[in-house]
């Protein structure tokens, strides 16, 4: 059995520079606290507690302490709230988010209605959409659009999670252009996929073409994740997505050639090699059973 790994995976830039900007500033003040996951992976959670980073889910619970923003951003809301309080903020707002929040604000000064295609309850979603200045709406699904309200402006701009894939966002795009044509003078489409994301998903659609299984490493709750799970599914691929090594089931590989790994842009390198390992150490055991 051969195993063969995507070839661009893992850590994006955004999450990684969080990483680093949070280690950085805990080695620094010994008690940093952040608003929500850092991302959506629990080992990488686990990691940062061990070095004196706390998740807190309020600002009520900060009780002074230096406070990060996570990779995902916030709405001006909440920094404001954070100045209020007056504690030191450490901003690791992903730049590729910081341009969406600042399309948003753009596009919603300029009078455009702003529609997100994105998770409502999605940290990035909600921020960007706290920067719309109350014209923003998100819309998780295409055939959701057809509970927009009618009172929404002629004028319609729309943006994106940016870790969507590129075939939902441009297939979203038209199905909202053909179902209100009538009802839009003007329809603004701004690119906010992120590449670190894309070229991702690209890397795994070309990987799921060629193997008998694909493996997708990362948070249940990752979006990114889950869309790389999508894009393998997509290809006819069968496709397992788990958060660590030891939900591997043997009986996924018996009789696969070539087994695909990927993971998602929130999946640390030690899962990535953890995972590796396993499935090369049930493969051996598998080839041993084969012989005997
Ligand atoms: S996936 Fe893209 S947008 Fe999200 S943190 Fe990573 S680099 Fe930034």
């Amino acid at each position: 059995m051969e195993i063969i790994t995507a070839r661009d995976m893992g850590f994006c830039f955004g999450v990684r520079r969080a990483v680093e900007m949070m280690e950085e500033a805990a080695r620094q003040t010994g008690a940093l606290t952040t608003l929500g996951s850092t991302v959506h992976n629990r080992q990488v959670v686990e990691r940062l507690h061990q070095q004196g980073i706390e998740v807190v889910a309020d600002l009520d619970e900060i009780n002074g302490r230096p406070v990060a923003i996570t990779a995902h951003g916030v709405g001006p809301q909440v920094k404001e709230a954070l100045d209020r309080l007056g504690v030191p903020v450490i901003d690791t707002t992903c730049p590729i988010v910081t341009r969406s929040q600042q399309w948003a604000k753009r596009l919603a000064k300029e009078g455009f209605a702003v529609i997100v295609f994105g998770d409502p309850d999605h940290k990035e979603v909600r921020g960007v959409l706290g920067w719309a200045d109350g014209r923003g709406i998100a819309i998780a699904d295409e055939a959701d659009l057809d509970r927009l309200p009618d009172h929404l402006p002629s004028r319609i701009a729309v943006l994106s999670q940016t870790t969507h894939t590129e075939a939902r966002f441009a297939a979203f795009v038209r199905h909202l252009f053909e179902t209100r044509m009538e009802r839009i003078s003007e329809l603004r489409v701004i690119n906010t996929l992120c590449n670190a994301t894309t070229s991702q998903q690209a890397a795994a659609q070309e990987l799921a073409r060629r193997v008998d299984l694909m493996i997708v490493i990362g948070g249940r709750e990752s979006a990114n994740t889950r869309h790389l799970a999508e894009v393998c599914r997509e290809e006819g691929v069968e496709t397992h997505h788990i958060e660590t090594a030891d939900e591997i089931e043997p009986q996924w590989l018996a009789g696969r050639g070539r087994v695909g790994v990927t993971a998602g842009a929130s999946t640390p390198d030690f899962a990535v090699d953890e995972v590796i390992a396993r499935l090369e150490e049930m493969a051996a055991r598998l080839e041993a059973a084969r012989r005997s």
